[in-house]
């Protein structure tokens, strides 16, 4: 195993540097190791499972980007789409095929008849928001406490991920006229769903959810939740908006829908789509049924565009990322993530920490403390971040890089081989040790 020294000067010298030029160093707050404490490693190169930081020091990657890197860093096949692509030229503000051919191929495993591509996760759940409120002509968006859309306005409230984790629930800067717009309920709570509808049914524009939530940490939906929301807003009149911009071409091939409403039979009235589907590039895409699609800029009158969008570099590496991940691509996934979340909450209960594992598919995350199942947001935050954070620094010092916060998924790529498990799997008795001894 190669330790990671715990004094990392490189880091800290950038890091200090960052902070004179960029609110925290840092260009989104997770980053920062704010909940964890301690320096944040600047990474100057990532190679397969593994990413290298200014100072030298290796890391096995359990962020991969925050679950863009399904294939791993510097896929040779991707790093070959992206350097011809790039000699090409890097944006035309033109339509070209590469964009088409990969609207394509994400029309081709999902049920959405048209796709829309953007830059960010946050530019497709806004638009898709945007025209949901154009096409129902109604105002009201529901959400769920804990689930993340990107930092829209109205969707900022009880958000999870950055805000879970920095333990801020609403935001100074967004215009109480937009947060009154949206209606919060607790995940997985149907009767706090219906008792929503009954009352603003016919104010309803739609109800947005992630596929399975994975930014309060991995709380999947119960069976038949999903299939509950799309007729709850069917029987209204509102649009269902399934956002799998984290569980998009991840979780299967064809995302979460593959494997929950492809099996109960459900189709989301718009789906979001970002990080696999751009291979690491600012690719995001959101889309939906034929009628409704058709109401956007220039077919039909709400307006949406953007100066890179569908930009040829960005849609090159996403294409070759999506052809490139097969059947064999996610079998591989399953199974280094079984294997790490199994042994991770094997080591731990040997060290005698409470904890719950959960696990969506190969996305999953580790609860500390004495919890029941994680159903919703509020059992969420009841979690022992201490315990989180113990276990953290032991494993950043062995060489393990997990997301640093309590409130993310772990994400493993196809690039994780026999050694970047085992140098994960070496780490976990001492960090199980320190984070029984918080
Ligand atoms: N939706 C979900 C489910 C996400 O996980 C994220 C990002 N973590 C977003 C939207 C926003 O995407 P981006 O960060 O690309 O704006």
């Amino acid at each position: 195993m190669s330790a990671v020294p715990a004094d990392v000067p490189g880091s800290q010298a950038w890091f200090d540097r960052a902070r004179g030029v960029t609110p925290g160093g840092v260009n989104s707050p997770v980053r920062a190791f704010a909940a964890v404490g301690g320096t944040p490693r600047f990474m100057a190169s990532g190679a397969g499972a593994w990413l290298t930081d200014v100072d030298g020091n290796s890391y096995v990657d359990l962020v991969c980007s925050w679950g863009p890197m399904l294939l791993g860093h510097a896929h040779p096949e991707v790093i070959e789409a992206v350097t011809r692509a790039i000699a090409r030229g890097t944006s035309y503000g033109t339509p070209t095929t590469t964009e088409v051919e990969l609207a394509a191929e994400i029309v081709g495993r999902t049920p959405i008849d048209k796709v829309r591509l953007v830059s960010s996760g946050t530019e497709a759940t806004m638009s898709a928001i945007r025209l949901a409120r154009g096409f129902t002509g109604r105002d009201l968006v529901v959400k769920f406490a804990g689930c993340y859309h990107g930092h829209v306005d109205s969707l900022l409230a009880s958000a999870g991920s950055g805000l879970a984790t920095l333990g801020v629930s609403s935001t100074p800067g967004v215009p109480a006229s937009a947060a009154a717009q949206t209606i919060v309920l607790p995940y997985n709570d149907r009767a706090a769903v219906e008792a929503a509808f009954a009352e603003h049914g016919d104010a309803i524009a739609c109800l947005i959810t992630e596929a399975s939530p994975g930014n309060m940490g991995v709380v999947p939906p119960e069976p038949g939740f999903n299939a509950f929301l799309a007729e709850i807003c069917h029987r209204h009149g509102a649009l269902f908006v399934s956002d799998e911009v984290m569980t998009g071409f991840r979780v299967s091939r064809s995302g979460q829908w593959g494997t929950d409403g492809a099996v109960e039979g459900w189709t989301p009235d718009l789906m979001t789509f970002g990080k696999v589907m751009g291979g690491g590039f600012p690719a995001a895409a959101f889309g939906g049924r034929s009628d409704v699609m058709a109401l956007l800029s220039p077919e039909g009158p709400v307006y949406q565009a953007g100066t890179l969008s569908g930009n040829p570099v960005a849609t090159a590496a996403g294409l070759a990322t999506l052809r490139l991940a097969d059947e064999s691509v996610y079998a591989q996934v399953d199974d280094v993530a079984a294997t790490i979340s199994k042994e991770s909450s094997a080591a731990l209960t040997e060290a005698g920490v409470p904890h719950v594992l959960q696990s969506n598919g190969n996305m999953f995350s580790i609860f500390f403390g004495d919890l029941p199942p994680v159903r919703d947001y509020a059992t969420a935050q009841t979690q022992d971040v201490a315990g989180f954070k113990a276990f953290f620094h032991a494993m950043l010092d062995a060489g393990v890089y997990l997301p640093p916060s309590a409130y993310e998924a772990w994400f493993v790529s196809s690039a994780h081989d026999d050694r970047a498990v085992q140098q994960v799997l070496d780490a976990l008795p001492a960090a199980a040790t320190a984070a029984a001894r918080v």
